[in-house]
């Protein structure tokens, strides 16, 4: 994976690892609706500082009949794929730029591990480690007007030939439910809130229909302004933790390959400097950290005045008490297009109502859609919880620890995650396990996003197979091989809980998930407990007594109404009665607690500084 800016993003994987340029030379980007127009500037020589209308020549000159000079034709199923372009430009539109570089020639990076060059042989290699029938029976429900129908194959989706080569590469044989219902609406021009399981692929959801459609549009729309050194994406895929950029960045990279749409990220903590000269070179699709685009947006570097799609990963949280403030700043009060102007995709595993109601603000005309019981985990997780005393919980870990082992568990192919609360109890436990003989790091907001990154790196690569992390880790990212997550330290909110335990499990895979609670959790004991039985889960006599006591106590959620976790259309409030308390929470108090109280307590003053 792309890592640290001292080694892999120097590298510049977008562009083939080329030099960054001088000044004088630097290559000039051209959107892809852009791409191929004719150029008087081009014909008389004259430089042409940004994008416009100077590239007719420069494409027909380099691009030939690949993706890139797929732009000039402008329609869908022309597309060729990236098969039979790799040599002639096939690396993308942002190819198409002058300036005084021609990279029409340039060989774009190969964001796949394995080699590319030739057509994956479909079925032989496909991703078998996923259990769909452990999806079959999710229920979904939609709601808003006119939904268009759901899909069962990609093949009946109209992706594209280049899309649909990297779906291949990609080992995906058929979507997921999320994907299955999700990619029609956002292909239909939906705006869209949708809800689906930890690990259940929602990333593709997103960023498939956002690729094919600035492919499509490519020919299309109005052109930026000549502005030179600003960047104009097309698209904006913002998300809560740098970790999650860079992987939801590399996912979309391989999508997009050879596609020619060109896909660059921004986050904090790494120098801006770097991210500058990517930007510099072109973006249809700009993944970022909102803390950091704040910035590019002040330098006046990025424009969102093109923006045609945005999309929230983890929206929920992006949308919470912490992150609020910056997204309604990025999203309302700079340049980007109001909802109906442009298409606005949310998607989480977890959706309060509250949370559900103040995202209206920055939709329109949306659907709603959710795979599984919204907010819940999923069935492929084993969850146990042990009353564990504080004072007792290191010597526990060992003994589950030195279990794994005694099974003969392989350590490369069984990672444990173990959350904790506080930074400094992560550093801590991280020193006692490595102490004790246990390869353990650590990622937190104290250390530093090298740091961070190297250790995400050794974690995944089973170097050190034990990963100590605060909830920094606990949203979003897809780490191979996480068998067992523990939560060391439980969080104070459910939905919390739901995203940490959702590292394992995912796409298809089975996974465990331990639980040390005792009387600091009590305020947990209810929600923990119907989420355990919701999901068939054992739920011991003691944590049930437990969660009697305490319904009848302060910490009992309010709502009372709606489905269990925020588990629905909250514009289905007003419909109750109706046959649509689809979740079966409906007017019964006992699990309406999905709708108030249930966010940002789970992130104090420990883990915000990760937050940019
Ligand atoms: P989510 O965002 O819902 O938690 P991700 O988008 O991270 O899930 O996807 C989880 C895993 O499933 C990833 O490793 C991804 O590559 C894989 N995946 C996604 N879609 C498919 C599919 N259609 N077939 C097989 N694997 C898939
Ligand atoms: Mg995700």
């Amino acid at each position: 994976m792309p890592t640290s800016w001292s080694d892999s993003m120097e590298k510049a994987p977008a562009n083939g690892g080329i030099a960054p340029t001088s000044r004088a030379s630097r290559t000039t980007y051209v959107p892809p609706h852009l791409r191929n127009r004719p150029s008087s500037a081009e014909t008389s020589g004259a430089p042409v500082p940004h994008a416009g209308p100077a590239l007719g020549n420069d494409t027909q000159g380099h691009v030939g009949p690949a993706v890139g000079g797929s732009h000039s034709v402008g329609h869908r199923r022309d597309r060729s794929g990236g098969g039979g372009g790799r040599g002639g430009g096939g690396g993308g539109g942002w190819n198409n730029r002058n300036g005084g570089w021609d990279r029409g020639r340039e060989r774009e990076a190969n964001p796949f591990q394995d080699d590319v060059d030739t057509e994956p042989e479909f079925g032989v290699q496909e991703n078998t480690g996923i259990n769909f029938d452990a999806y079959e029976d999710i229920p979904v429900e939609t709601s808003g007007k006119n939904v268009p129908p759901p899909v069962n194959t990609f093949a009946e989706i109209d992706l594209g030939e280049a899309l649909n080569l990297n779906i291949r590469r990609c080992k995906y044989v058929k979507p997921t439910p999320v994907q299955r219902h999700a990619i029609p609406i956002s292909l239909s021009g939906r705006d869209l809130m949708a809800c689906a399981q930890t690990g259940s692929g929602k990333t593709a959801a997103f960023c498939f229909p956002i690729i094919s459609g600035i492919m499509t549009n490519s020919q299309s729309g109005p052109r930026p302004p000549r502005m030179p050194r600003m960047a104009f994406p097309i698209a904006l895929i913002l998300s809560p933790t740098r970790e999650l950029s860079i992987q939801i960045h590399e996912e979309a990279r391989k999508f997009a390959y050879q596609t020619g749409v060109r896909v660059v990220v921004a986050y904090g903590g790494a120098p801006i400097n770097l991210q500058l000269r990517e930007l510099e070179r072109g973006v249809d699709i700009l993944v970022a950290t909102p803390g950091r685009l704040v910035d590019l947006l002040e330098r006046a570097r990025v424009s969102l005045q093109m923006i045609k799609y945005l999309a929230l990963d983890e929206a929920d949280r992006m949308l919470d008490m912490g992150f609020e403030p910056q997204i309604r700043r990025i999203v309302q009060q700079m340049d980007m297009p109001p909802p109906g102007e442009r298409q606005t995709l949310l998607f989480s595993a977890t959706f309060p109502k509250e949370i559900q109601r103040l995202a209206a603000d920055f939709l329109s005309n949306y659907v709603f859609l959710a795979v599984g019981r919204v907010g819940s985990s999923t069935d492929l997780i084993v969850q146990r919880v042990e009353y564990v005393l504080e004072t007792d919980k290191r010597s526990h870990l060992m003994d589950l620890l030195h279990a794994q082992r005694a099974n003969g568990v392989q350590a490369k192919q069984a990672l444990t995650l173990v959350f904790v609360e506080t930074k400094k109890g992560a550093d801590s436990l991280e020193n006692w396990l490595c102490i004790n003989g246990f390869p353990a790091t650590s990622i937190h907001g104290d250390r530093t996003q090298q740091e961070r990154e190297y250790a995400l790196r050794s974690f995944k690569s089973g170097k050190t197979p034990i990963l100590v992390a605060t909830d920094v880790a606990a949203r979003g990212l897809d780490i191979p091989h996480v068998a067992h997550v523990v939560n060391f330290d439980l969080p104070n909110d459910i939905d919390d809980y739901v995203h940490r335990i959702g590292r394992t499990g995912r796409a298809g895979k089975s996974g465990l998930a331990t639980a040390f609670f005792n009387e600091n959790n009590s305020s947990l004991a209810r929600p923990l407990a119907d989420l355990m039985q919701e999901a068939n889960q054992e739920v011991p006599a003691w944590l049930s007594r437990f969660a009697a006591r305490s319904s009848y106590g302060r910490n009992r959620r309010g709502g009372g109404s709606g489905g269990r976790f925020g588990g629905r259309d909250f514009r289905r409030d007003s419909n109750r009665g109706g046959g649509m308390d689809y979740y079966g929470g409906g007017g019964n108090a006992n699990n309406g607690y999905g709708a108030s109280g249930g966010y940002g307590g789970g992130y104090g003053p420990t883990v915000t500084s990760a937050w940019d």
